[in-house]
């Protein structure tokens, strides 16, 4: 180990150690003992000699020296340094103080102090665009300038300033201010202050531009600053510039922060404020929904009131309130509600010049104290009724622009006074409770009304009852007279049995059944009592009536439950018979009808012997309807009676032949109307007395294509049937009317009328047209009408009658006797004489029957005699029948023993 200085030093002093074991075994006092000591000593080969001990050991010293030296050195590098550390950590610790600039730019300036001689300083800032600067600090022994830091000079006010040539040089400089002057460019001058022994100054960057200078200088000492202290006085600016910027950021923030406090502050104040308006709204705006409610839910107008005043209390002071409401009149005041600690009532009264009608008649809210209310007094503008307040309030209640009332708050005490907020606040809710009093009057009105109408709805449903139970009543009634005309529809109403048209409608319904089985059979029987007219004729119609009725229960008797007997009028009854197995069913049950009408029965005190005559018409598929099947029945029917009555006959081929020629013999007559193949005949009317012929009748021929001459009673019934008739007629009655108008002379000619002309409305009209259009005389011309045609609708027929008579037609009356006309009226028919019919004469003459004739003959003349008119006696054949006539007092003939029937021509010879 190589030794230490101090120990060479000790060892050649001969002050060493000898017992430390590094030198045992060597010795000092021996030239090669020390050589070889110091050899080893110094980690050398063995060292030659003395010179060579002394240059190792001199080399020895010189390098501890230099080694001791460089530490020095070191050391006092370190002490700088840490020194400079620790100035810029008191500058960064500054910059981050509290302190403000200025305090903190002087302590700076105390810490720069401590690095160099600084005893004058400044710190310049600059604006090179603005081309202009601030001293933002300035401590100077020989000038007591204090400069504004704020304030901006600008480069043109400072010239020939060294720091603003130092700051356009960009560059540190420092030496006497002459030599920097000069240096600089810049001339002295005396205002920039004296010059200086050391000058120093350093610029700040930012960026890379010039943005200031840090300036020391001293007054009396020369060669202070070289380049090192310019290097750390540039460390420092840049320090203190980094200060001064966060110290400056630091300030803007601050007043960033302190201006965002303000603005929050003055938001949050705001804020406060709004809430504090929001709950006043939320808290009207709930109070008008209350009251809007109550205009609705409130019983009464009453609790309305109250319930107002409850909710104005919860808005302003409303101990004392009231409401006052003009009447429908306009000239009263109300005052539905009050509530005061001093006035206890409040009586309606004419509208005067209170207070109240102060608001009333200005429309608008009044707010007054006791001394403007003392003022409206002396003035006379409003009286006060009642007691004097501290301070009133109305607003008027208006509907529709017109002041409907006044709602008031008042207070008797000097604490309360209302402001003009709370004029607002009720006027706004005297709008609301202005509706909601609307409303609610509306309603009340409303129920008023609907009460109202209950109780007209209560009358009204009463009477509506009343009457509904009275209408039902007729419409039971109605429903039981309809049931009795059903059923009298559908029955007989002598016999209770069911009549032709249910008849009919079974008949119909047997045949849909029958269409749906092909194997069905069923039949039609059509009864009818054999001389039934007989008994009717001489017993009486009540007589035939009874034995009508018997013979309905027999025939019933006679036939299965199932079996349908009817009563089709008069003495014919019909029977369905439906389910038969075979034809001879019907025909054993057509036996057995026969057999049970013919036991004897007593009528009007008489014994007869009923029988009938059955025709029977079995189901085809031919035949379409029940009306077919009756129709044949009928005809065969027709045939039993011919053959001897009280018998049954099943409809055949042959009078199917029948029927089919009826039918033909119909559609000949159709066109025979057309083709106009009737020709008149004209048979004459004598006087009895005399033989003198007064008039003639017409009678209708056919002059039929291949049948020839056809008599009437060959087609009459068949034109009856179909109502052709009446066609027929009118072609007849022209042609005779023709004829007459061409006949000179003065005799008349008579027509025969249908019956069923008397249905229609218009013969008489159309008939007298008929006569003037064809030139004839009225007065020449008869009709001859049947009793049947009376007795239809008599007083159409008297109408007619009397309407052709008065213009000159007169009327006779046909056949007279044949039918059943009750003789009893016959003098309503205005009638110009009777014509006896020609079965009475033709047995005048006969020996069975003559006494018969005569009597009825007689009768008819009785009658005749008792009307006034004359008679006819209708085909005499002989001269007897002539003479009997004449002698019972018949004034007119005809008949063949006078002329029979015959053409015009022959007519006119005879005329
Ligand atoms: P009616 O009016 O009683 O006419 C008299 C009928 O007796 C006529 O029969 C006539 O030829 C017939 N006659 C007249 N004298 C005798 C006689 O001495 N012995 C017999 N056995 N018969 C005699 P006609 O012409 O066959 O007429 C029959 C019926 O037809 C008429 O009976 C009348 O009711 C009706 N008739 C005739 N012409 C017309 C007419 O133009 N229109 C209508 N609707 N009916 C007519
Ligand atoms: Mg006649
Ligand atoms: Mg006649």
């Amino acid at each position: 180990m190589p030794l230490e200085p101090e120990e060479i030093e000790r060892l050649l002093s001969g002050t060493v150690d000898t017992q430390d074991s590094r030198h045992v075994g060597v010795s000092w006092t021996t030239e090669d003992g020390i050589r070889a000591a110091v050899s080893a000593q110094l980690g050398e080969p063995m060292l030659q000699s003395a010179r060579e001990v002394w240059q190792a050991m001199a080399r020895r010293l010189v390098d501890a020296h230099l080694a001791t030296e460089r530490a020095r050195a070191r050391v006092v590098s370190l002490e700088k340094s840490e020194r400079l550390q620790q100035a810029l950590y008191e500058i960064a610790d500054l910059s981050g103080s509290d302190r403000d600039m200025a305090e903190m730019l002087g302590r700076i300036h105390g810490v720069v102090r401590g690095l160099m001689h600084a005893e004058n300083l400044y710190i310049v800032l600059y604006d090179a665009d603005r081309r202009s600067v601030r001293f933002l600090y300035f401590a100077d022994s020989s000038d007591s300038y204090e400069p504004d830091p704020e304030r901006e000079i600008h480069e043109d006010d400072l010239p020939n300033s060294v720091t603003i040539a130092l700051l356009k040089h960009g560059e540190a400089e420092y030496g006497p201010s002459e030599q920097v002057r000069r240096r600089l460019g810049v001339l002295r001058d005396d205002r920039h202050g004296p010059d200086s022994k050391d000058w120093l100054g350093v610029t700040m960057r930012r960026d890379g531009q010039v943005c200031g200078a840090l300036v020391v200088q001293s007054y009396t000492d020369a060669g202070l600053y070289g380049d090192e202290e310019r290097a750390l006085l540039q460390f420092v600016a840049q320090h203190v510039l980094t200060a001064v910027d966060r110290r400056k950021a630091r300030e803007q923030l601050e007043q960033r922060v302190e201006e965002r406090t303000r603005a929050l502050r003055q938001s949050n104040r705001d804020l406060q404020a709004e809430i504090v308006e929001r709950q006043r709204g939320e808290r009207l705006q709930r109070a008008l929904f209350r009251i809007a409610e109550l205009s609705i839910t409130s019983e009464t107008l009453e609790k309305f009131y109250a319930s107002t005043h409850d909710v104005v209390g919860e808005l302003l002071y409303a101990r004392n309130f009231y409401i006052a409401i003009v009447d429908d009149d306009g000239e009263t005041l109300h005052f539905p509600y009050t509530v005061d600690e001093r006035d206890m009532r409040r009586d309606s009264r004419p509208l005067g010049p209170g207070l109240t009608e102060y608001v009333i008649n200005h429309g608008e809210a009044l707010l007054a104290d006791s001394n403007q209310i003392a003022y409206l007094n002396q003035t006379g503008e409003a009286v006060l009724f009642g007691a004097l307040p501290h301070c009133w309030l109305g607003v008027p209640l208006l509907h529709d622009g017109n002041v409907v009332g006044v709602i008031v708050v008042q207070s008797y005490s000097s604490a309360v006074t209302f402001t003009q907020r709370d004029q607002a606040l009720l006027t706004f809710v005297a709008h609301h409770i202005s509706i909601g009093l609307a409303r609610k009057r509306a309603q009340d009105r409303l129920v008023a009304a609907h009460a109202e109408l209950e109780q007209r709805v209560e009358a009204r449903t009463h009477e509506l009852a009343q009457a509904n139970a009275e209408l039902l009543e007729q419409i039971g009634e109605r429903l039981r007279a309809e049931q009795r005309l059903t059923y009298q529809a559908r029955h007989d109403a002598l016999t209770g049995l069911p009549n032709r048209s249910q008849l009919l409608e079974r008949l119909g319904m047997a045949i849909s059944r029958a269409r749906q089985a092909p194997d069905a059979v069923f039949a039609v029987l059509f009864l009818d009592l054999d001389r039934f007219k007989l008994v009717n004729d001489s017993a009486g119609h009540s007589a035939g009536d009874d034995l009508l009725v018997e013979a309905g229960r027999r025939i019933v008797s006679a036939m299965r439950e199932e079996d349908v007997v009817a009563r089709l009028g008069g003495d014919e009854f019909a029977i369905l018979i439906e389910s038969l197995e075979d034809r001879s069913v019907a025909e054993r049950l057509a036996e057995r009808v026969l057999a049970a009408l013919s036991a004897p029965c007593w009528v009007a005190g008489r014994e007869v012997f009923p029988s009938a005559s059955i025709g029977i018409a079995f189901w085809t598929r031919n035949y379409r309807n029940g009306a077919g099947l009756l129709r044949d029945a009928d005809a065969a029917m027709y045939r039993a009676k011919a053959g001897g009555r009280d018998r049954w006959a099943v409809f055949d081929e042959a009078m199917r032949d029948e029927a089919v020629r009826i039918l033909d013999l119909e559609a000949d007559l159709r066109r025979a109307i057309n083709s106009d193949d009737f020709v008149a005949f004209y048979q004459p009317i004598i006087r009895l007395e005399d033989s003198k012929v007064v008039g003639h009748e017409a009678l209708l021929r056919w002059k039929h294509e291949r049948r020839g001459l056809l008599l009437p009673g060959e087609f009459i019934g068949l034109g009856e049937d179909s109502g052709l008739i009446e066609e027929v007629d009118w072609v007849m009655y022209r042609r005779v009317l023709w004829q007459l108008a061409d006949e000179p002379g003065d005799s008349y000619v008579s027509i025969n009328v249908s019956p069923r002309h008397f249905r229609s409305d218009d013969f008489a009209d159309r008939l007298l047209r008929l006569i003037e259009k064809c030139g004839a005389d009225p007065n020449r011309l008869r009709v001859e009408i049947t009793e049947v045609a009376l007795l239809d609708d008599a007083p159409r027929a008297i109408r007619m009658l009397k309407q052709l008579r008065t213009h000159g037609v007169l009327a006779q009356l046909d056949d007279f006797g044949t039918g059943y006309s009750a003789l009893s009226y016959l003098h309503r028919f205005p009638l110009e004489c009777l014509k006896i019919d020609r079965s009475f004469v033709a047995g005048l003459d006969s020996e069975d029957e003559g006494h018969e004739s005569v009597a009825v003959v007689r009768a008819i003349q009785a009658l005749a005699g008792t009307l006034g008119i004359y008679t006819v006696g209708e085909g005499i054949e002989t001269e007897r029948q002539a003479a009997i006539l004449r002698d019972l007092g018949c004034e007119r003939g005809q008949g063949y023993l006078y002329g029979r029937p015959a053409p015009a021509p022959a007519y006119r010879a005879r005329a």
